[in-house]
């Protein structure tokens, strides 16, 4: 061992609540990767900063291997970002730095970003008749895959399409039909750059509320109906922010989904901007992240992992659709990266604007109680009115394969006039139950408490939760009867039943299944766009962030599925789907119509959607959360576990409880009794979990911190596997 060591604290990527000590005469900064030994193998650790001391005789102390970064990757900001959301979330910090870094990061790889090589089609090979190649298969199908994708393709990308790809490139260079190009993942607009539109009074008055206040910590909640203008009071704020030299961050729930979005950046700002989407590969991931850490990229746009982004010079962070579930990680590291941009939006000292037609109950609370400063957009843009929504009571009306009559002559009325429908069903497959009509036997997963879903397109048999694929069988395995049958409707059998009833109509389905292929949902969408559909048919992929000047009709197929939900956040998801996907209806011109099937039109949710009272609809869920004790009234932590065997994770939990109680948290936090899941089991795994409540953070906070730390300890908890769930989103 070396005389003059200096002890440095390492946080390691394990499940365990502590950091490790090591040993190193070099002087490394707190945020900077080193390869340590751990246990049998080297792992890649992040170093916290020197201490004085150690608990440990230094003759124990392990030695670090390497430095892997001359200067601290991550910022002191960054890292003490982490750290308090290790804290917060009460999840190992190592785990947490890790989820936070770029995979090539991770794996300990030079801080180093290089371009990317694509291949390309050249000038000679895009006006190439690929008919000519026909005697070499494999090069005329990279040709033909290569012209449709004009801004080319990496290796990773061509070794899906094909495993001999290398062999076919290079014949097609030597014919200098192909060429290699780097790709950069910071891209700058070079087409014409639009302009701001005149803003009106409400988005002026919004801009100017935030941009007179820039280089300070202000949470805003920006409330305005879809199509009132949110995203132009972001690019006349970015503008600004930009004009000081900082930079912005922008989170959206999902960039696959709003490609639109995207492009009115590009095509706004003459500034480069680094998308971080799920299409990029881990370089260039590497690479848009370093150059936002660089200060290169001024605008760095992504999903929730972005939030982890560091920014040189951070000028202001702006989150879309602030309510949308999808921040919040479901599993690992579960954090809500909502959450944690405003926690950095104050320790950076920058405003931070929350944006939603439908905010979250939490963020509208704190805007109610003046915490955050409440910006609302009442009108839509351009004169254009609210949708008339009208309830299709479903008691009286008989639908025909999901269709009740009224709605299938409004669709008709739109396919007169030459205008869009949008339905709206949250199911995808063909039909959600596979029955016997002698019995009433229905197909079950045999890995979960689940029925299956019949895709007939597939021909088989998914179970929707951990996906698993059976043949349709033909008779019932419980009385051999062969009266087997289709129960209730799914995407799937809305589009055949639309052919049927619309013979003419174009329609076009999204959905999961039907969007798989990559660019699949890009062409569909494009269509749309360019009027070469009549009727799209959907899942929730239709209700984000999608403008269709020619909608002029939503029909919401299922609503009652939300109305009387298992998760106490049901209504607000439902009212907030039909909300979003009822602001695709009607534009400037065309008035546009929202039909709702339901059996309980009586429900007040309903009332709210019809007169678009977002506030009225507020103010009975939050008195109904009130009364339930739910958030944001009180806050809730979900001890989760599972395990292979029936009734280990109902005892540790019960175990857990027990713990819970040795160490007496005060009357304030309130410690339920375990239960099963509401899906009790899922992939073969038995599920239960432990409800927390408190009113008060700082003491539930504290005493988490105690019992995570005992539980990753104590014996009992190696026989399942757990998690804690900080502000659950959900509660399965
Ligand atoms: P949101 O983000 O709330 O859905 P957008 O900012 O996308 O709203 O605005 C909806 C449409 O109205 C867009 O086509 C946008 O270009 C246009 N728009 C927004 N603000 C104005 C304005 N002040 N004047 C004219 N058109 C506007
Ligand atoms: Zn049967
Ligand atoms: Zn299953």
């Amino acid at each position: 061992m070396a005389a003059a060591s200096r002890i440095y604290q390492v946080a390691v990527p394990t499940p365990l609540y502590r950091l490790f000590d090591y040993l190193s005469t070099g002087s490394l900064a707190a945020g900077t990767r080193v390869r340590v030994p751990f246990g049998k193998r080297e792992m890649v650790g992040v170093v916290l900063g020197e201490v004085k001391q150690s608990e440990f005789p230094l003759s124990r102390l392990k030695s670090i291997a390497q430095a892997l970064d001359a200067e601290p990757l991550l910022p002191l900001s960054m890292m003490n970002l982490l750290v308090w959301a290790a804290d917060y979330y009460h999840h190992p910090l190592g785990e947490v730095i890790h989820t936070a870094l770029p995979a090539r990061m991770r794996q300990g790889r030079p801080a180093d970003g290089s371009g990317v090589t694509v291949w390309a089609l050249t000038p000679e090979g895009r006006a190439l008749d690929p008919t000519v190649l026909k005697r070499a298969p494999a090069q005329k199908h990279l040709l033909e895959i290569l012209a449709a994708a004009p801004e080319g393709l990496d290796a990773e990308q061509l070794a899906q399409i094909s495993p001999r790809w290398t062999v076919a490139i290079k014949s097609l260079r030597r014919k200098f039909w192909v060429t290699p190009q780097q790709r950069d993942s910071v891209t700058v607009s070079n087409s014409d750059i639009q302009g701001s539109p005149q803003l009106n009074p409400g988005q002026k008055s919004a801009v100017t509320t935030v941009t007179t206040e820039l280089g300070r910590f202000r949470p805003y909640l920006l409330h305005g109906v879809t199509g009132s203008g949110k995203t132009e009071v972001y690019l006349n704020i970015i503008e600004q922010v930009l004009a000081l030299g900082k930079q912005a961050l922008v989170l959206v729930p999902e960039i696959s989904l709003t490609p639109q979005l995207v492009e009115r950046f590009a095509r706004r700002f003459r500034a480069p901007i680094a998308v971080l989407h799920s299409g990029l590969n881990d370089q260039e991931r590497l690479n848009a992240w370093l150059a936002a850490r660089a200060g290169k990229a001024t605008i760095v746009l992504g999903t929730r992992s972005a939030v982890f982004t560091p920014l040189k010079n951070p000028g202001a962070i702006v989150v879309d659709e602030e309510h949308d579930a999808s921040y919040k990680q479901q599993d690992g590291f579960r954090y809500s990266a909502r959450d944690v941009a405003l926690m950095r939006a104050a320790r950076e000292k920058i405003p931070i604007l929350l944006g939603s037609a439908t905010p979250s109950l939490e963020s509208l609370k704190k805007a109610r109680e003046g915490a955050y400063t409440l910006l609302e957009l009442p009108d839509r843009t351009g004169g254009a009115g609210m949708p008339a929504v009208r309830l299709l009571d479903m008691r009286r009306l008989k639908p025909s394969e999901g269709l009740s009559l009224p709605l299938r002559e409004a669709i008709a009325a739109r396919l007169d006039r030459g205008e869009q429908s949008i339905l709206f069903l949250n199911r995808r497959g063909f039909a959600p139950v596979w029955m016997c009509y002698d019995c009433g036997w229905v197909a079950p997963c045999r890995r979960c408490d689940a029925k299956l879903t019949l895709h007939q397109k597939r021909g088989k048999l998914l179970c929707h939760h951990c996906g698993v694929e059976q043949a349709v069988v033909a008779s019932c395995p419980a009385c051999q009867g062969v009266s087997l049958h289709p129960l209730g409707e799914g995407t799937e059998r809305v589009e055949g039943a639309l052919q049927l009833f619309f013979p003419r109509a174009r329609i076009e389905r999204v959905d999961r299944d039907s969007t798989q292929r990559k660019g699949a949902l890009a062409e569909k969408l494009r269509r749309v766009h360019e009027g070469e559909a009549d009727i799209l048919v959907g899942t929730q992929m239709l209700s984000k962030g999608h403008d269709f000047p020619n909608v002029t009709l939503v029909g919401v197929l299922n609503a009652d599925q939300g109305l009387y939900g298992t998760d106490f956040r049901s209504g607000e998801r439902l009212f907030q789907l039909i909300m979003q996907v009822s602001g695709r209806a009607g534009r400037a011109h065309k008035p546009g119509e929202v039909l709702i099937q339901t059996r309980h039109p009586d429900h007040p949710l309903f009332a709210a959607l019809q007169q678009h009272d977002f506030h009225g609809f507020a103010d009975f869920a939050l008195a109904e959360r009130r009364d339930t004790g739910y958030p944001p009234y009180r806050h809730l932590v979900l001890l989760r576990a599972e395990s292979p065997a029936p009734g280990a994770s109902l005892n540790f939990l019960r175990q857990a409880r027990a713990l819970a109680q040795r160490l007496s948290p005060n009357d304030c936090v309130v410690i339920q009794e375990p239960l099963p899941a509401p899906m009790e089991r899922r992939s073969g795994r038995y599920r239960a979990q432990l409800l927390v409540q408190s009113s008060e953070r700082v003491s539930l906070h504290a005493f988490l911190g105690r019992w995570a730390a005992e539980l990753a300890d104590a014996k009992f908890s190696r026989k399942v596997r757990w998690s804690l769930d900080v502000d659950p989103q959900d509660m399965y």
